[in-house]
């Protein structure tokens, strides 16, 4: 439990920034599909902004990128191939 009348003088030595690789976010492929049929497949970047483009000009829908996530599929890698 968090004291707030306590202050911590030492540095702290045990957080450390875990920076995801950008080539691990770029290989990620997500996939989105639409109760209308349509679907889109890509990068993050890709899927948001194809999925934002298509809610606003078919559905009339104004998404965030957090809706779009939120139901977006990564992509699993066929079958064939292992690595
Ligand atoms: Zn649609």
């Amino acid at each position: 439990m968090w004291s707030p009348d306590r202050t911590v003088r030492e540095p702290v030595t045990w957080i450390r920034i875990v920076v995801v690789s950008p080539e691990e976010v770029i290989g990620l492929e997500l996939i989105v599909e639409c109760d209308c049929g349509w679907s889109c497949r890509g990068t993050e970047d890709e899927v948001v902004t194809a999925c934002t483009a298509h809610g606003r000009d078919v559905h009339g829908m104004d998404l965030t990128r957090e809706q779009v996530l939120a139901v977006s599929k990564p992509v699993e890698a066929d079958g064939d191939g292992a690595g």
